[in-house]
C-alpha cells in the first residue's frame, strides 16, 4: 500500500496532556513505520460527504529498533493534538473523537525534518507550543536507540500548565544522559523559574542552546511566527542556515 494511500486508523487510547491537548494512540493496520520528525495527514469526512484534512506530527518514536536509523515497523502511531479555538479538525480530535472510532490517515509524510540515530552532530531542538510534538519523537527515538548524542531542548510554552509531556520530560531530563531541557514561558513562569515571562531571546539560546562552533543540527518547530523569529535569532548568532531545519504548524500564536 502506498504511503499516500488513505488508511483507516482506530483510536485505541487517549492520554490528556493538558486541559486543551491530548495524545491519541492509534492502531493503524499495515503502518509502514516512520522516522522521528515525520507527520501524517488526517482526514475527517462528514455524513454529507464534506471532508477536512490537516497534518499532525508523529509523537511516538518509530516502533521497534530504530538504532540503524531506518524506519521500523509496528502498527501504533501516537499524535498529540492541541485544540485550537474554533478549530474544525482539532476540536473534534481533541474533543468528541472517542476510543474505537475510526479516522482516515495517510503517511508518513516528509523526509527532510527528520532525525536519524546514526546522525553525527549534537542536536538543538527548539519548540514553540505544540511544535514540541515531532521533537518529542526525536527525544524518544534517541532513548529507544540507546544513543548518547547530546540533545538540548529549548521549549517555549505560554504557562507551565501548557507544557506537553511535562512529567515525561522531567523524568527524561534526569534519566536520559546527555539530554538537557530548558523552558521559556511566554505569559507566566512558575515561581522560582529564574527567568521572567517573555518571548524567546538571543540570551536564552546562548544560555541553553549550542554555540554555532559545535555545528549542531537544529530543528525548530511551532507556529509560523515563532519559527521565523527563532530561525532569525539562530542565524544572527552565527548558526549556518543549512543546519537549521524548520517545520511551521500554521498561523501565529505561541
Ligand atoms: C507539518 C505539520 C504538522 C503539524 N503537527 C501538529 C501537531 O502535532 N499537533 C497539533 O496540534 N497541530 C499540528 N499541526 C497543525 C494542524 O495541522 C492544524 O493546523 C491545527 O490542528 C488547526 O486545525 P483546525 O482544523 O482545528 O483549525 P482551523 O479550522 O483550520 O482554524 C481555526 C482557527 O485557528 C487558526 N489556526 C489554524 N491552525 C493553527 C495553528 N497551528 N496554531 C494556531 N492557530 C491556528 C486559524 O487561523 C483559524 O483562525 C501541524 C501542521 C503542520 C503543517
Amino acid at each position: 500500500m502506498s504511503r499516500l494511500a488513505w488508511r483507516v486508523a482506530y483510536l485505541r487510547e487517549v492520554r490528556d496532556e493538558t486541559p486543551s491537548a491530548r495524545t491519541l494512540v492509534l492502531d493503524v493496520p499495515g503502518w509502514p513505520g516512520h522516522l522521528p520528525g515525520q507527520h501524517v495527514d488526517v482526514r475527517l469526512t462528514a455524513p454529507d460527504g464534506y471532508s477536512a484534512q490537516r497534518s499532525y506530527s508523529i509523537a511516538s518514536a518509530a516502533d521497534g529498533d530504530a538504532a540503524d536509523g531506518e524506519a521500523a515497523g509496528g502498527d501504533t502511531v501516537e499524535l498529540t493534538v492541541q485544540r485550537v479555538p474554533d478549530g474544525e479538525v482539532s476540536s473534534y480530535l481533541a474533543g468528541p473523537y472517542a476510543v474505537g472510532d475510526p479516522v482516515e490517515l495517510r503517511g508518513p509524510v516528509g523526509g527532510w525534518f527528520v532525525w536519524r540515530p546514526a546522525d553525527l552532530a549534537p542536536v538543538l531542538l527548539i519548540a514553540g507550543g505544540s511544535g514540541v510534538v515531532p521533537l518529542m519523537s526525536m527525544i524518544r527515538a534517541r532513548a529507544a536507540a540507546g544513543s548518547r548524542m547530546p540533545f538540548r531542548l529549548v521549549y517555549s510554552a505560554r504557562t507551565p500548565e501548557d507544557v506537553l509531556y511535562a512529567e515525561e520530560l522531567k523524568r527524561r531530563a534526569l534519566s536520559d544522559r546527555g539530554l538537557d531541557v530548558s523552558y521559556v514561558y511566554t505569559r507566566r513562569a512558575p515561581d522560582g523559574h529564574g527567568r521572567p515571562a517573555g518571548r524567546l531571546t538571543a540570551v536564552d539560546l546562548a544560555e541553553w542552546g549550542w554555540p554555532p562552533e559545535f555545528e549542531p543540527a537544529v530543528f525548530v518547530c511551532g507556529p509560523t511566527g515563532f519559527v521565523e523569529a527563532a530561525a532569525d535569532l539562530l542565524v544572527d548568532a552565527g548558526h549556518d542556515p543549512r543546519r537549521i531545519k524548520t517545520e511551521r504548524f500554521g498561523p501565529t500564536g505561541g
